[in-house]
């Protein structure tokens, strides 16, 4: 990746967080976080963290395995309705290709993207693994 370490820091609640814009006027909730509601444009808004629990809607196995990204082959790239009623795009980790359907239940846990080197830094970020259900 190379960033430099302050600007990855500055950026670290979009990396290690879900926030979402709820809107006190008209209810509903936006993603990404805002300071206006994209719905009825009031002011009136919260920012609240999801709790990143949600179901695959659907997903893609990206196979192409780039020069500067080799971990993580392949990637599992889905699009996840979240229980808060948005919907993101996410990598599935902690579960093979073949394993994967629609519909399954999912949660945002922290995992490590990449490095930049054997000695660099480590970018961890969320991705979201397959629900163990008490
Ligand atoms: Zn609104």
């Amino acid at each position: 990746m190379r960033y430099s370490i302050p600007i990855y820091w500055r950026n670290k609640n979009s990396y290690y967080s879900i926030e979402i814009t709820k809107c006190r006027k008209c209810g509903k909730v936006a993603f990404f976080r805002r300071s206006i509601c994209p719905f009825c444009s009031s002011r009136e808004v919260e920012v609240i963290k999801s709790r990143g629990v949600g179901r695959v809607v659907s997903f893609t196995i990206n196979y192409f395995r780039g020069d500067t990204n080799l971990e993580g082959y392949p990637r599992i790239i889905a699009l996840i309705e979240l229980n808060e009623g948005i919907k993101i795009v996410g990598e599935l980790s902690d579960v093979k290709p073949e394993e994967v359907r629609e519909g399954i239940e999912v949660e945002a846990v922290l995992r490590r993207y990449s490095s930049d080197d054997p000695y660099g830094l480590i970018y961890y970020g969320l991705k979201f693994i397959p629900r163990i259900k008490p």
